[in-house]
């Protein structure tokens, strides 16, 4: 893999093996993918910390308001100018998504034809990308026993336990999924 070098005024030169620009989904996922090699990883993050505060988490605010939007303006490719609706935070956009995560289908990977224009074709489809889906699904707090990774007493049952979003009639698997977490649970404490 490259080095990259980062120099500061001082004159001081430190060496990482990578270097990620961002925290987000992305930035966050590929340290996360990295982190166990033991390189010498530098996260580069413009944004502060998100406070923690009640509105982070009411649709007014975050979506009405908008107030945790940065305040940039960019211009497209015909000069007109937009805000990006970006987040600059530790953590980015993806500290207050709302966890619905889909899969593209197969067809999306392909080009396709929208009242507003043509999408593009990706160079990759589907099928070299299902790993990688099942992979990042499997990228969670909790441990296959529905226990929190980092805390021995904690185990979420509800609906938020799926790799993808529950939206549609998931309450038999929610309650099949306690029965099994139950019964872990009461060999657990036997
Ligand atoms: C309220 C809300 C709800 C959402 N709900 C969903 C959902 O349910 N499901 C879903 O799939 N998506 C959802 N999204 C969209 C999703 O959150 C984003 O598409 C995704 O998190 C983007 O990840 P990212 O890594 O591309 O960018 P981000 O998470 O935004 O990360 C980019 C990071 O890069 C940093 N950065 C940018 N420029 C620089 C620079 N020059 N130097 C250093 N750092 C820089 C930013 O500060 C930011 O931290 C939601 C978004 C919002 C705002």
């Amino acid at each position: 893999m490259r080095r990259f070098s980062c120099g500061h005024s001082d004159g001081v030169s430190e060496h990482y093996d990578v270097i990620i620009i961002g925290t987000g989904a992305g930035g966050g996922t590929l340290a996360h993918t990295l982190a166990p090699s033991g390189k010498k990883i530098l996260l580069l993050e413009r944004g502060d910390f998100l406070p923690r505060e009640t509105d982070n988490w009411e649709p007014g605010p975050v979506f009405v308001d908008g107030k945790y939007i940065s305040p940039d303006t960019w211009y497209g490719a015909n000069g007109k100018p937009f805000q990006p609706q970006v987040h600059y935070y530790v953590g980015g956009a993806t500290k207050m998504y709302g966890a619905a995560l889909y899969r593209l289908r197969p067809a999306d990977f392909g080009e396709i034809q929208h009242v507003d224009g043509p999408s593009p074709a990706w160079p990759l489809g589907y099928d070299d990308f299902e790993p990688w889906y099942t992979k990042a699904e499997w990228t969670s707090v909790l441990d296959l026993d529905c226990k929190a990774h980092e805390l021995d007493n904690l185990y979420v049952v509800d609906t938020s336990f799926f790799p993808s979003i529950g939206a549609v009639n998931p309450a038999l698997t929610a309650m099949a999924n306690a029965i099994r977490v139950g019964e872990h649970l009461l060999t657990r404490l036997h």
